[in-house]
């Protein structure tokens, strides 16, 4: 099943028509015929789309579309109008609602399914990363907060510069976006860092030798990592629904198929870029709480679900490589006493700045995680014994050396670590090569860590492997 698409009209006779072409194009059709069954099915079953008669016995589809965004925003279906003879006023009006796309019957079936497909893909976007943000939030990770919001960047991208220029000054009467043309030719260059369009407005060229140049571009567009995700919309100079088809399928979001009128693309661009907006905001409340996920909030590092598939990673790639790594279990020695003595914030304190000192003196191709109260690991890919012999006390010296500043102290106070050092990779163990697996390396260093707390602490032990 294709998708599940609502259609609302008081004539039985216009659904029929529609639900045939739908059907034989494998969407499952239900139908209504007032605003208020709508809203009734629109509550209870998960849409993807709805096709409404502009009027309706019991109000419009531009009521339709405001009482679906006021009923919540995860709502948010897409709704587009087929009728006959729709004046420009009223398509206006329902464009400003949120009404996505205006069909006048007689209906072109191909641009009909194309629009559909392009509609219910967008939809299915933002639903998926709806669902991985309501997901984050779920699991207790806030919003990002985003507090600067760049100014919005429309790009029109025309072969006849004179009319972009036009276009542009027209279009600034509607929108605050920064609007600026280039010529296809030129249009992938002139984004850079800085120069990020949320929207892009493709006017195809009258020229229609030169047609496919300019779809070719809207590929691109849609391909390029930092395009991907802006809003784009082509212009026809003229009604050619193949070619609108053919847009949509490359990934339009939007047409305009009959020229440039100002008034209604500026509605359309500011549609797309409303869109535009929740959707980044999505992505970003997901790649937050993927962040949130795998680090540990009080110190910044890494925390354990982050380190052990690591570990294992490393674990394989030594294999390949031949090269031994390090694994290191290392735990503050009489931690509990710094949290009597002297609060739990200093304790905190304690751990943050122990985080810090060995973050420091630690390579960037090494992890550093926290995995528990007081316990770090850290894992030191393509590293000798006796490389990490040195790493281990180095580490337990630099937490000795010097004094910790602490809320609960007016002097710096002592505080020591003791470590537990393995190696991992191919080694011999008794005229014979082992590997040993990411756990067990953990437990050699951890018995290695219970071995040093026993003889004093302030101290590593390497573990040696069985012989
Ligand atoms: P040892 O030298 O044998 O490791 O002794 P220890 O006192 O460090 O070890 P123990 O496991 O007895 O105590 C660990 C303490 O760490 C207990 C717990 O209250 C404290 N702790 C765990 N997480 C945190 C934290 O996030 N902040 C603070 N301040 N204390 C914590
Ligand atoms: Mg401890
Ligand atoms: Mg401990």
């Amino acid at each position: 099943m294709q998708g599940k698409i609502l259609i609302i009209d008081q004539l039985s006779t216009n659904r029929i028509v529609l639900k045939v072409k739908l059907a034989a194009a494998f969407y499952d059709v239900l139908q209504a015929a007032t605003m208020a069954e709508a809203l009734e099915i629109a509550q209870s079953t998960d849409l993807n789309l709805i096709i409404s008669a502009l009027t309706l016995p019991d109000g419009s589809a531009a009521e339709l579309a405001k009482a679906l965004t006021r009923l919540g925003p995860t709502l948010r279906i897409p709704v587009m109008v087929c009728d006959t003879d729709i004046p420009q006023h009223d398509r206006l009006d329902a464009l400003g609602a949120g009404v996505q796309e205006i069909m006048n019957r007689p209906i072109n079936e191909p641009l009909l399914l194309a629009r559909v497909r392009s509609l219910i893909r967008a939809q299915n976007t933002t639903a998926e990363w709806q669902m991985r943000d309501d997901t984050s939030r779920a699991l207790g990770f806030a919003e990002s907060a985003s507090l600067f919001e760049a100014p919005t960047k429309v790009q029109i991208i025309s072969r006849d510069m004179l009319a972009a220029r036009d276009w542009s000054a027209m279009l600034r009467a509607h929108t605050r976006a920064k609007i600026s043309h280039s010529h296809p030719d030129t249009a992938l260059r002139d984004i850079t860092p800085d120069h990020q369009p949320d929207v892009f407005l493709i006017a195809l060229p009258a020229d229609e030798q030169k047609t496919d140049a300019s779809l070719r571009l809207l590929s691109s567009i849609r391909a390029t990592a930092a395009t991907r995700h802006a809003g784009l919309m082509v212009l026809q100079p003229h009604k050619d629904p193949a070619i609108g088809a053919y847009a949509l399928d490359l990934g339009a979001d939007d047409l305009m198929t009959d020229g440039f009128e100002p008034t209604e693309a500026a509605i359309r661009i500011k549609a797309l870029i409303a869109r535009k907006r929740i959707a980044d905001r999505l992505r970003d409340t997901v790649r937050t709480g993927i962040k949130a996920a795998i680090s540990d909030p009080l110190t910044g590092l890494h925390n354990r679900r982050y380190a052990m598939p690591h570990l294992a990673r490393i674990a394989e790639h030594s294999i390949a490589s031949g090269r031994p790594f390090a694994v290191m279990l290392a735990d503050l020695d009489h931690f509990k006493r710094i949290n009597d003595h002297y609060g739990h914030a200093s304790g905190d304190a304690v751990l943050i700045e122990t985080a810090r000192r060995l973050r420091q003196n630690l390579r960037a191709v090494d992890l550093v995680a926290r995995i528990g109260g007081e316990e770090f690991l850290i894992v030191m890919p393509a590293t000798s014994i006796n490389e990490a012999r040195i790493a281990a006390s180095r580490l337990c010296n630099l937490m000795s050396e010097h004094g910790f500043v602490v809320p609960g102290s007016k002097t710096p106070i002592a505080v020591t670590i003791s470590i537990g050092l393995a190696i991992g990779g191919l080694l011999p163990v008794g005229g014979r090569f082992e590997t040993p697996d990411a756990e067990h390396l953990v437990q050699a260093a951890d018995k290695a860590l219970y071995a040093a707390k026993n003889r004093g602490r302030n101290q590593f032990i390497l573990s040696r492997p069985a012989a």
